[in-house]
C-alpha cells in the first residue's frame, strides 16, 4: 500500500529532536509525517530523573516525553509506527518502510543513537530472554537472582547500583582496570556487599538454552571465567543510528551524519536534527535546538 500524498517535511525519528521538528514544522502550517520505529521519546524515556532540563528541575525522562508528545500530537501531524529502512533521493524524495512508500519534499533525520552491541556469540538470540541493554526497563525481571553488568561508563555504574537493590548478586565486567565513569560511582559499589568487580576481562559469549544461564568471560591474560547469571545488561555506549542512510548523506568516521548547527546534510532538503548529527555536546537542549533549527531551515527550503 502506498501513501499518495507528497508531505512537505517528512521527519524519521520521534525523540526529543524529532518531535520539537515536528512542533515547528506544523505551526509553519506545513503538512509534516513522523515516522518511530520504536517508542515515541527516545533516549531518554528510561531516564528516573532530569535534573537539566530548564524548567523541569527532577521530571522524569518519562513525564517529560509524554508531555512533549501530547504537544506535537494537538498538530495536524501525521505519526506513522514504522521503520524508514531507506530513501531515494529523485523528484520528490521517497521513504521506504517495510510496508509503504511515503513521499516528501524535505527529510528531516532526527534518528538518535542506539546501544553498542558486544557483537560476540548469542548476542542477538538472547535478546528480551536474559539480554538486556536497560536496567530500569527489565532489572525487576531478575528479583534476587545474579545478573551481569558490562561497560565501565556512567551508565554501567549507575546500572550496577540499581540491580544491586534487585539482585542478588551483581558482577561489573569492565574490560580495563580502571573505569571511565565518576570515582564517586566506583566508591559507592565498592560498598555494596553484593557487587564484585570482573576488571581487564571481556565478555567471550553467552551461554544457556533459550535463556540465559551464564556468560564466559576472557580476561587480558588470556583465563576464561564462566559467571553463572540469569541477565546480562550491556551498557559500553551508544552508536549514531544511521547506517541506512550513508548513501544519501554523509557521514563522519564514527556513522553521525555531517552537518553544522544549520542542520544542512550534504544532501539538498534533507536536514539532521539531535544526537545522530556531528555536534560536540549531545543533550535534551541541544536535540530541541536541532528540531528547531531543522524545522526552520526546511521551511526555508521550502520557500
Ligand atoms: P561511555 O562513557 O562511552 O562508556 C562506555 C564504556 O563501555 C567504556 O567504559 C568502554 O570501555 C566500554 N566499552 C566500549 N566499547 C566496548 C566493547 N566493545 N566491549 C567492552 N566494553 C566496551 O558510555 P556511557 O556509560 O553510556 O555514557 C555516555 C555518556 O553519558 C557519558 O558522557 C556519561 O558520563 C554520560 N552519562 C551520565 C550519567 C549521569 O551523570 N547521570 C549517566 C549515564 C551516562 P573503555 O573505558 O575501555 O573505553
Amino acid at each position: 500500500m502506498t501513501d499518495p500524498r507528497i508531505y512537505d517535511i517528512a521527519i524519521i525519528g520521534g525523540g526529543m529532536a524529532g518531535l520539537t521538528a515536528a512542533i515547528y514544522a506544523a505551526r509553519a502550517n506545513k503538512s509534516v509525517i513522523l515516522f518511530e520505529r520504536k517508542v515515541y521519546g527516545g533516549q531518554i524515556l528510561t531516564s528516573m530523573k532530569v535534573s537539566n532540563y530548564p524548567g523541569e528541575p527532577g521530571i522524569s525522562g518519562y513525564e517529560l516525553m509524554k508531555s512533549v508528545y501530547e504537544q506535537a500530537k494537538k498538530y495536524d501531524v501525521v505519526f506513522v509506527d514504522e521503520n524508514v529502512i531507506s530513501i531515494k533521493d529523485v523528484a520528490v524524495k521517497e521513504l521506504e518502510t517495510e510496508d509503504e512508500t511515503f513521499y516528501a519534499r524535505t527529510i528531516i533525520i532526527a534518528t538518535g543513537t542506539k546501544d553498542r552491541e558486544l557483537d560476540i556469540p548469542g548476542e542477538k538470540e538472547f535478546l528480551g530472554h536474559g539480554l538486556s541493554y536497560c536496567a530500569t526497563c527489565d532489572g525487576a525481571f531478575h528479583m534476587d537472582k545474579p545478573v551481569a553488568v558490562v561497560g565501565g561508563g556512567n551508565t554501567a555504574l549507575y546500572d550496577a547500583l540499581y540491580l544491586s537493590d534487585i539482585a542478588s548478586k551483581v558482577y561489573l565486567i569492565h574490560r580495563r582496570d580502571e573505569f571511565r565513569g565518576d570515582a564517586h560511582l566506583v566508591e559507592k559499589l565498592r560498598e555494596k556487599k553484593n557487587v564484585e568487580f570482573v576488571m581487564e576481562s571481556h565478555p567471550n559469549k553467552f551461554l544457556g538454552d533459550k535463556k540465559i544461564s551464564g556468560i564466559e568471560v576472557i580476561n587480558t591474560a588470556g583465563k576464561k571465567r564462566t559467571l553463572d547469571v540469569d541477565g546480562v545488561f550491556v551498557a559500553i555506549g551508544r552508536v549514531p543510528a544511521t547506517e541506512q542512510f550513508k548513501d544519501i548523506v554523509k557521514l563522519d568516521k564514527d556513522g553521525y551524519i555531517v552537518a553544522g548547527e544549520d542542520c544542512h546534510t550534504s544532501a539538498e532538503g534533507i536536514f539532521v536534527a539531535g544526537d545522530c548529527r556531528t555536534k560536540t555536546l549531545r543533550q535534551l537542549v541541544t536535540a530541541s535546538s536541532d528540531g528547531a533549527m531543522a524545522a526552520t531551515e526546511a521551511v526555508h527550503y521550502l520557500k
